[in-house]
């Protein structure tokens, strides 16, 4: 294996979706030496073993400042996308259907009239349909079915090729990717983030970001300053073959969802675990998923199951991201803990935090 670069203007650690896109985001801001430090190979934990939504209004109780990031970095997708088109020529498949939000109880119904009423008042692209008119967009859906919502702008993207767009991109730009590669520590003096201590050696280095999901705090830093706590929550996938497609809207419920695939496959989950880092499927995982499937279409009970994966969600103490400086440490910065919604906010990750870097250098 060649020697590893002994400097760098920025090191990111970790190239899943969120290293990546800063990565790209620093190079496209003109920050030439920028080095990506990636464990394995690149993007293919939790980003490859997500299902793409791009959903902030479908779960949202409220209009927090969370839930205003997550739409301003859904809404970034589309120039995202055609940029990445433009550099790579990869078609990541952003998919703007819709989302549909069943009814298939009584309480579920209950819910999705209160996030009516809240996204209604707040000016919120959002429509709710009775079983006909859900059943006219989608007649793969139950019987049972009582009513739905659609969320027009909740939207899907195909993420395993966006990662492959990302990785093109930032080498065309010319990121320096050491893949095979962990970063054990940080090197810190007096302060400051000096670079990083990797398994192939040192990196000099004013500026490290930490993007290693649900690893991040595994690297050590200063005693007095750890990386924030970071837990693995397992989610599990099952991918059925769908020749036609049963639906063209992701179909989504309070128990699960749908996620149908240009390709023909039909991805159905999901699980939530804590099952430390034990990243398999199980037999009771894939039941559960199964039901949950079938119970927003019974249709879907006879397609061939052709793949099942896990991947662990980087979950924060509060389930929220920590993106920005380290306030401790000069330098450092991390994006990290992005949980349920990484691929939703890799886009704004990526401006954020290369804005952040770019002015904290000048
Ligand atoms: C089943 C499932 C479904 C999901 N569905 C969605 C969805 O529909 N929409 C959505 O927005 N999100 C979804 N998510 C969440 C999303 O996948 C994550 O939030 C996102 O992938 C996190 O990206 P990341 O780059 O932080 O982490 P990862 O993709 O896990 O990347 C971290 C990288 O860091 C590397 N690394 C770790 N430690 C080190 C080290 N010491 N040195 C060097 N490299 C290191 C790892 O090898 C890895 O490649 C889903 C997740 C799962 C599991």
């Amino acid at each position: 294996m060649a020697s590893i670069k002994g400097s760098a203007d920025v090191v990111v650690v970790g190239g899943g979706v969120i290293g990546l896109t800063i990565a790209r985001a620093l190079a496209l801001r003109g920050v030439r030496d920028v080095c990506l430090v990636e464990r394995g190979s690149l993007g293919t934990e939790a980003s490859f073993a997500a299902a793409g939504m791009l959903l902030p209004q479908v779960e949202a109780d409220a209009q927090d400042e969370f839930f205003n990031l997550a739409c301003q970095s859904r809404d970034l997708y589309p120039a995202f996308a055609a940029a990445l088109r433009d550099e790579t020529g990869i078609d990541v498949e952003l998919d703007t259907t819709g989302t549909l939000y069943l009814a298939l109880t009584d309480h579920d119904y209950e819910e999705i009239k209160k996030r009516y009423d809240w996204q209604t008042r707040a000016g919120l692209s959002i429509e709710i349909l009775s079983v006909e008119q859900a059943r006219e967009l989608e007649p793969c859906i139950s019987e049972a079915t009582l009513g739905a919502l659609r969320f027009p702008k909740d939207i899907q993207v195909e993420n395993r090729r966006l990662l492959s767009a990302l990785a093109n991109s930032v080498k065309k730009l010319g990121v320096e990717i050491a893949t095979q590669t962990s970063v054990d520590s940080l090197i810190i003096e007096e302060g400051h983030v000096r670079g990083v201590q990797t398994s192939r050696g040192a990196i000099s280095s004013p500026t490290v970001v930490i993007a290693a999901g649900t690893w991040s705090s595994f690297i050590k830093t200063a005693p007095q300053s750890p990386v924030p706590a970071i837990e693995p929550v397992r989610g599990q996938m099952v991918c059925l073959e769908a020749k036609p497609q049963v639906t063209r809207h992701v179909i989504y419920s309070p128990r699960g969802y749908i996620v149908p695939r240009q390709d023909g496959r039909l991805l159905a989950g999901s699980t939530s675990e804590h099952a430390g880092f034990a990243k398999c499927v199980t037999a009771g995982g894939i039941a559960t998923i199964l039901q949950n499937a079938i119970e927003i279409s019974p249709a879907i009970s006879d397609l061939p199951v052709i793949d099942t994966w896990a991947g662990l969600r980087p979950r924060a103490a509060d389930g929220l991201p920590v993106i920005g400086p380290c306030v401790e440490i000069d330098g450092l910065f991390y994006a990290t803990g992005h949980y349920r919604n990484g691929i939703l906010l890799a886009p704004l990750t990526g401006e954020l935090i290369s804005k952040a870097i770019v002015s904290s250098q000048r």
